[in-house]
């Protein structure tokens, strides 16, 4: 990219968001359909892939701007920003790992423009633990033969690649792990039915099977061993930045809807914002919003500035930010009244999509567990 400043991306990616993503969220969370138009559109206008660097780059695409952008198309469209922030763990994890043949193939241009990605870690019988994965990658020759499954990915069967770790030597505990990079058509690869969600509706979250699954060794992403290195990179160091950039967005947007409704809103011949238990509200909203977005810059700062830094800073953006925004969604249905609890009104499309950012990547209970242990030295 290198040619817009991190002000321009900004702004460009708000405009992008106001215009055209926010009028097509609620079909896509009804329809529950894929969000490619909006995805071409980010594409389009240069942002989809931003974030991968390149050596000529005139400023570096830091998390400090990936959260702002996220965050501005979160506002719009909470689906639209997980399926970009699916793809930027891909690219990342090329970036800090690829080969020179696989960045020759993969280009950022190719990345920007042509193919989608997604991460497979989670499998249904290792929980937030990456560590108990099970699904195994044996080298056979010039191919890996994978089997297993990974299960709730994000992007799953629309994605071209899949950023998927396995487990290359069983005796080896997590220096057995490894990741490859496994596209859509490879012999050996389904795909199971869509999941009904509760929120996060258009992202489109599926199983993923390998059964003698072929992926040429050139796929390896970095060394073997280092499967848990280049996650703890790639999806830790920006995927959570991201979670949290989507959380905040959707308390901002909250709290926005919240303010609207209580000055437009008339009750007796008075709107509904003179009165100071909703005022007490709004102000809680915009506090909790404004402090999870100030804990989200900071700890995407402190990551920027001290790469070694950058696990547990997203471990306590993402945390923060995830909750707040369940809290803030929750109140803005309050302050909405019934009008909340119904589709029309969108807050209740917020509170449902902020609750999958709860779970995903990793549960409450496993951030407030790795936080702990960080900090104590554990
Ligand atoms: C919307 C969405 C999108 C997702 N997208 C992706 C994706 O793109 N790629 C991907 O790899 N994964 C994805 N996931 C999967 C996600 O990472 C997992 O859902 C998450 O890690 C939780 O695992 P689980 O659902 O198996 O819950 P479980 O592990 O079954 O947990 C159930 C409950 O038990 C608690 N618990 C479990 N173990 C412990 C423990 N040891 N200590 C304390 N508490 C514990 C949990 O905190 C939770 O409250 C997605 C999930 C969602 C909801």
């Amino acid at each position: 990219m290198g040619k817009l400043s991190a002000e321009e991306i900004r702004d460009l990616a708000r405009r992008i968001a106001i215009d055209t993503l926010a009028p097509r969220a609620s079909e896509i969370d009804q329809k529950r359909s894929f969000p490619w138009e909006n995805i071409n559109e980010l594409r389009k206008a240069g942002l989809w892939g931003v974030s991968i660097s390149e050596k000529e780059e005139d400023f570096e695409f830091n998390r400090v701007c990936f959260a702002t952008l996220v965050k501005e198309i979160a506002k719009a469209c909470a689906s639209t920003a997980l399926i970009y922030v699916s793809h930027t763990i891909v690219t990342k994890a090329i970036e800090y790992a690829g080969s020179p043949a696989m960045k020759k193939k993969w280009t950022p241009e190719v990345l920007r423009k042509k193919f989608l990605g997604a991460f497979a870690v989670h499998e249904p019988d290792c929980g937030s633990n990456a560590g108990a994965i099970a699904t195994r990658a044996k080298k056979e020759g010039d191919a890996y033969i994978v089997n297993g499954s990974k299960i709730f990915i994000t992007s799953a069967g629309e994605a071209d690649i899949y950023l998927v770790l396995v487990r290359t030597d069983p005796e080896k505990g997590p220096q057995g792990m490894s990741t490859l990079l496994i596209e859509k058509d490879s012999p050996g690869l389904s795909f199971g039915r869509p999941e009904e969600k509760m929120g996060l509706t258009g992202t489109s979250s599926r199983e993923m099977f390998f059964s003698d699954c072929r992926v040429p060794v050139e796929n390896l992403i970095g060394e073997e061993g280092k499967g848990t290195q280049i996650i703890g990179k790639a999806v830790i160091g920006w995927g959570f930045f991201g979670a949290a950039a989507i959380s905040a967005g959707i308390a901002a947007s909250a709290t926005e809807l919240a303010i609207k409704h209580a000055k437009e809103r008339i009750i007796a011949g008075q709107p509904l914002a003179v009165h100071q238990a909703v005022q007490f509200m709004i102000t809680d909203m915009i506090l909790e919003t404004e402090a999870s977005e100030a804990l989200l810059t900071a700890c995407a700062t402190q990551a920027d500035l001290f790469p070694d830094s950058a696990v547990l800073n997203g471990l306590k953006a993402k945390l923060f930010a995830s909750e707040n925004a369940v809290n803030v969604a929750n109140k803005a249905i309050q302050v909405l009244g019934g009008h909340g609890y119904c589709r029309e009104y969108i807050v209740e499309r917020l509170f449902r999509d902020a609750r999958g950012l709860m779970l995903h990547f990793k549960t409450s209970e496993w951030l407030r567990q790795d936080i702990a242990k960080a900090v104590m030295g554990m």
